[in-house]
């Protein structure tokens, strides 16, 4: 519920306003779980929650850090049995999490192992903010805290749109976690009415898109949502949410051997992000057990790839995949636990 919400049901229930303040002080920042826990509430309001109220929770079935501890993977359960995962990416002073916005993902990315899903089940905001609350919470206990959101877990956050943009007000607001200025952003595969909805939402996040080609063809190859929305509609969108919102969309590009790793990709990749405003993030793939073929290029290759890019002037980040040894890079979430439970 948003803060508003809220105060109507306390009204609601007979009580004064103020109680708003006191159940979101109890769920964001102390991490109350029930409200039996909300000892500054009168006994009758304890009880008139516990009967009218719910709290969204996820059950923590599984936490897996990697060796190296800048990566630790969660694996929650909702109500229904199915499973989400969530990843904290620790670097330097920066402690970002990375959430899931679906199980599954219905858009059929053919490198992606969540893509293997389908789509299961759309996940409630609540879902979505307990993911970060839990993670927030372990982050806690180490004497330190979240900096930053990600929306780039299973599954395609411009599809499940309302609950996603719900879960990110609410994390934004100062009442809720307080993740100002952009410190989250959204990453989606191209879904351009999707882009369109966000540029005019009064919501300052940021916004990444999966480029991942430098061709229509290849592109429609490895995201069939490429048939509807192609690379030129992609850059516009760039663009436009950088003259609405004033800063940079960050493009995604996937090096893949054979498919998205050439010297002509990155003249193109170059040539095409010339004159738009935006930034440009490199991934190595992340090869995984049922990949279905897709190599990560060979290390001589990407120091190519980077050299020409360099050359040609291009600005570019490359994401180094933390937590491999845990499953809990790119595009290697669900995969496993599935295996697993099979
Ligand atoms: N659906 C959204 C967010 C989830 S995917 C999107 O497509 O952007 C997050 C990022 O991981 C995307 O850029 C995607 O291209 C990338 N990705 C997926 N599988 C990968 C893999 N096996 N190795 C590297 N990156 C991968």
């Amino acid at each position: 519920m948003f803060p508003g919400e809220l105060d109507e049901f306390v009204v609601s229930l007979g009580q004064p306003r103020y109680r708003t303040r006191q159940i979101l002080d109890w769920l964001y920042a102390k991490g109350a779980r029930e409200p039996g826990e909300m000892t500054n509430l009168s006994k009758a309001l304890r009880a008139q929650l516990a009967e009218r109220a719910r709290i969204t929770a996820l059950h923590q079935v599984d936490r897996r850090e990697s060796a190296t501890g800048e990566a630790v993977k969660f694996l929650f359960e909702l109500p229904t049995g199915q499973r989400v995962e969530s990843v904290l990416i620790v670097d330097g002073e920066r402690r970002t999490v990375c959430l899931s916005s679906q199980v599954g993902c219905p858009l059929d990315c053919k490198f992606c192992a969540t893509g293997r899903m389908g789509l299961i089940a759309n996940l409630e905001a609540g879902q979505i903010i307990d993911q970060l609350l839990q993670v927030s919470q372990f982050v806690r206990e180490r004497g330190a805290r979240v900096t930053n959101v990600v929306m780039m877990g299973m599954g395609e956050p411009l599809l499940n749109y309302d609950e996603v943009v719900r879960a990110l007000t609410l994390m934004r607001l100062e009442e809720g976690l307080g993740l100002g200025g952009r410190k989250i952003t959204v990453s989606t595969a191209g879904y351009l009415p999707g882009i369109h909805k966000l540029i005019a939402e009064d919501l300052n996040v940021g916004l990444a898109i999966s480029l991942n080609s430098t061709t229509d063809e290849i592109r429609e190859q490895l995201m069939p949502i490429n048939r509807k929305w192609q690379i030129a509609d992609l850059l516009a969108a760039a663009r436009e949410f950088f003259d609405r919102r004033g800063y940079r969309v960050t493009f995604e590009y996937v090096l893949m051997a054979g498919l998205t790793d050439a010297d002509a990709d990155a003249r193109r990749l170059a040539e095409l992000t010339r004159d738009v405003p935006c930034k440009i993030n490199l991934i190595p793939y992340n090869e995984f057990a049922a990949d279905a073929g897709f190599r990560r290029p060979a290390r001589r290759r990407l120091e190519q790839f980077y050299r020409i890019l360099r050359t040609l002037e291009v600005e570019f980040t490359v994401r180094e995949s933390r937590g491999r040894d845990i499953d809990a890079a790119c595009g290697q979430l669900y995969h496993r636990q599935q295996e697993a439970r099979q």
